[in-house]
């Protein structure tokens, strides 16, 4: 009987001991989370089951205006421990710009299946779920010399109307700049001509984390192309929607749009 008790002890601790869940990034509004678990393990998120990769490694984000708490759900040998996190507010910046033409601020009904056509594209190329792990390196800046003139979720208000939020950062920098590859990636996407965006090309980096460079002059990379980290992928330019040259960069988890500093920094 004794004998027993002590083998259910060492079986119980040998369950506890066996989850392990370790974070990279701040639970934050707009953050980037990398976390790390052992590869036998599976991970939801908010009940979303969630790819790990082979070595443990997952990848989740928190909207601009996320204010519930983060579920993380760890299922390992059958076992389930949930854990609960708390997501930090963030305040946003409200940038005005006035003096636009008026069809950049609401543009004419003849452009709409065109935005359409654009948003179905761009939405296929961020809903993929591959097993690529390239997330949880270190990403690298697209540019070397550059102002920031934008920043993510800034409330915009152009010529006086309240617009969608900014969900990029802006590059300000000579038209023609080389643009580099922040991460190994695939091409998903690579537009020429968008209605917004002008030049447009998204990076798969795995796991549903992707990257989004717009208003680019030239598009050097094709649809799956493997790409790797600080390869020229084409140059900034002030294509679609721009008031000037500049490079606007967005990171995405899926259909939720990240501040890019979070995986940058
Ligand atoms: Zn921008």
């Amino acid at each position: 009987m004794k004998y027993l008790f002590s083998l259910i002890i060492i079986f119980s601790l040998s369950i506890n001991k066996s989850f392990s869940l370790e974070f990279k990034g701040k639970f934050e509004q707009g953050s980037f989370i990398l976390g790390k678990t052992n590869s036998n393990s599976k991970i939801q998120i908010d009940s979303k089951k969630i790819r790990v990769s082979k070595d443990g490694f997952f990848a989740f984000g928190l909207g601009r205006d996320r204010i519930n708490d983060v579920v993380i759900k760890i299922i390992e040998n059958g076992e389930i421990k949930t854990i609960k996190k708390k997501v930090l507010k963030r305040e946003y910046k409200i940038q005005r710009i006035d003096g636009l033409p008026p069809k950049q601020v609401t543009p004419p009904p003849e452009v709409y299946e065109r935005i359409k056509k654009d948003n179905k594209l761009i939405g296929k190329a961020r809903s993929l779920d591959t097993p690529y792990d390239f997330f949880k390196n270190k990403f690298i800046y697209p540019i070397d010399k550059y102002i920031i003139t934008g920043v993510y979720g800034s409330q915009r208000i152009l010529n006086g109307k309240p617009r969608r939020p900014h969900f990029g950062i802006d590059f300000h920098a000579p038209e023609g700049t080389p643009v580099k590859a922040m991460m190994d990636g695939e091409v998903t996407l690579a537009e020429k001509d968008m209605y917004f965006t002008g030049g447009t090309i998204i990076f798969d980096h795995g796991h549903g984390v992707s990257t989004l460079y717009m208003h680019m002059k030239d598009i050097d990379v094709k649809v799956g192309q493997k790409i790797k980290q600080g390869q020229k992928v084409g140059t900034l330019g002030q294509s679609g929607r721009a008031t000037g040259p500049h490079l606007d960069i967005r990171l995405n988890w899926f259909d939720i749009k990240l501040d890019p500093i979070s995986i940058l920094e």
